[in-house]
């Protein structure tokens, strides 16, 4: 029990619940919450009883397990709140569905109007099991430029698309991307890597106006999911007023830890101007909105990612790195310098080791750093060297299982089952003692429990069970997803356990995850989520005051 306050201390909620896990190794049954922040704690359900006064709300909640609120250490919370104001393909389960939905969308807009879709969908979840084509696309909408992305690493544009932004037969791959072409050298419309960003340049931007507006419905999905933070792993400086636009409205309903962009495209002298000019440092912001650093993009994702040995699929490919190492190690040291944390998305063995050859660089020069000062992002290939290096180096891992078990199916035919059952091996990070830190990457609301049900049994969406040697048990998923990713954004004293004088970041559930069979974790959502003291997710009004 901790509560020696000077004079009396009214509570503003009293929780009682059948279990609260502090996460750090004690169980209460009684939490008190007094403005944004925890300040009491009991192992007796009436132990707080005489901190109640005529303004405390008390929560009978005996029937649920309380726990910290979720922290994803690496979700792109801009891209899945902007995605609500596009064409939501997402939730097309054909081709035929998916080229309907954007000529319908053509059908509403004028002629030469873009077409932008949703990017949070994913060809595993189309009946064909392949992405369209630019000539499906220019099918269902031919006087419109047609604008598809599939993730962070791949797009299809029709053909008005591309005429828009001046690709044509000519036009050369740029710096770490690649435009699909016909066998007559004409593009077909498949974008990768660096030719998504030379496309999506010529759409339309969102307004700042209807970002912000988006930032709130969309953080309220996430909340309603137990989420209490999600560290933005990708912005630029308009998305970063946009999310200031939101703070300073309150309609953010989780904190957000953002990372500012350095794009591959920019020279050396380009991309240390950005450095040099941010004029601001990591930690920048308050308890909502707080900045976590850069972020680099070393290589592509399950098609493009940078392998030691070649594609499965593709014997004369191993992917493709977007950084000079030299420049990128004169970028990062000059931003830690600068008192800015740097992550950097390294998805293939070959990539993770190319970042550790750089993080070594930096620290080379700038002496030892303090740990999750550069940090890998994904690492979803790794030997045991490189899991070696990262380790002694201090470099952090954000890990997302979210990410086997959406594309599981495609590593299959890309890198291969054995590649396959070794993505994101955390039994063997966490022997060497690594620092991990989960998260999504998933560009959609994603239940965290489907997470931790997938780091426990290491099931997929459709491509079952892949690498169970590698599974953790639950009260471990949930460390990495609490204070594993408050020490990521720097916070550990603030955020990640239920503890006194820490941030009021909960999420109640109907059962204990900690004693469920894991089968049950998988569709488990929360009763009520609390952040920062106060209700983001409360269905059943079992917050109300
Ligand atoms: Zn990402």
């Amino acid at each position: 029990m901790t509560r020696e306050p000077a004079e009396p201390l009214w509570l503003d909620y009293l929780i009682k619940a059948g279990t609260i896990h502090s996460m750090t190794g004690e169980t209460y049954r009684s939490v008190g919450l007094h403005g944004p922040e925890i300040v009491a704690v009991s192992p007796e359900p009436g132990g707080l009883d005489d901190l109640a006064g005529g303004g405390t709300a008390v929560v009978d909640a005996g029937d649920l397990t309380v726990l910290p609120a979720f922290a994803d250490s690496h979700e792109h919370l801009m891209e899945a709140s902007r995605n609500t104001l596009l064409v939501p393909v997402d939730k097309a389960r054909s081709i035929a569905e998916f080229t309907g939905m954007v000529a319908d969308a053509a059908q509403a807009a004028p002629p030469g109007e873009w077409i932008v879709t949703s990017m949070g969908w994913n060809e595993s979840s189309l009946a064909e099991n392949r992405m369209p084509t630019g000539a499906e696309l220019d099918a269902a909408a031919p006087d419109h430029p047609v604008f598809a992305r599939r993730g962070g690493h791949l797009a299809v544009a029709n053909s008005a698309a591309l005429r828009a932004a001046g690709v044509g037969a000519d036009t050369p791959n740029p710096p770490g991307g690649n435009i699909g072409r016909r066998p007559d050298g004409i593009p077909n419309g498949l974008l990768e890597g660096g030719a998504v960003y030379q496309v999506m340049a010529f759409a339309p931007a969102t307004s700042r106006a209807d970002l912000a507006g988006a930032l709130g419905t969309g953080s309220a999905a996430y909340a309603a999911l137990g989420v209490g933070t999600i560290r933005e792993a990708m912005i630029n400086l308009d998305e970063l007023l946009a999310y200031q636009d939101a703070w300073r409205r309150g309609l953010l309903n989780v904190r957000v830890r953002p990372l500012i962009r350095v794009g591959a495209e920019l020279t050396a002298d380009q991309a240390l101007a950005l450095v040099d000019g941010l004029g601001v440092a990591s930690g920048f912001g308050d308890d909502w909105l707080r900045i976590w650093g850069l972020k680099f993009v070393l290589d592509g994702g399950v098609e493009g990612g940078a392998l030691e040995q070649p594609y499965a699929n593709d014997p004369a490919n191993s992917g493709h790195l977007n950084w000079d190492p030299a420049v990128m190690i004169k970028v990062c040291t000059e931003a830690v310098r600068r008192g800015l944390r740097v992550g950097t998305h390294a998805a293939g063995d070959r990539a993770v080791r190319t970042v550790l050859d750089v993080y070594e660089g930096v620290v080379a020069t700038t002496g030892g750093l303090p740990p999750w000062t550069l940090v890998i992002e994904h690492a979803l290939l790794s030997d045991p060297a490189q899991r070696e290096r990262a380790v002694r180096g201090g470099f952090g891992i954000t890990v997302q299982h979210a990410l086997l078990w959406n594309m599981g199916g495609e590593m299959l035919v890309t890198w291969g089952p054995e590649r396959t059952r070794q993505v994101n091996p955390l039994d063997e990070w966490l022997a060497l003692g690594a620092g991990l830190a989960a998260g999504t990457d998933i560009v959609r609301p994603f239940n965290p429990m489907t997470n931790v049900w997938g780091m426990v049994t290491r099931g997929t969406k459709s491509a079952g069970i892949q690498g169970p040697e590698h599974a953790i048990d639950v009260a471990t998923a949930l460390r990495l997803y609490t204070l594993g990713s408050a020490a990521c954004n720097g916070e550990a004293d603030r955020l990640g356990s239920v503890t006194p004088g820490k941030l009021a970041d909960l999420v109640a559930y109907p059962l204990d995850p900690l004693t469920a069979s894991p089968d049950d974790l998988a569709e488990l959502t929360p009763a009520f989520t609390i952040v920062g003291g106060q209700p983001v997710h409360d269905p059943d009004k079992r917050l109300a005051r």
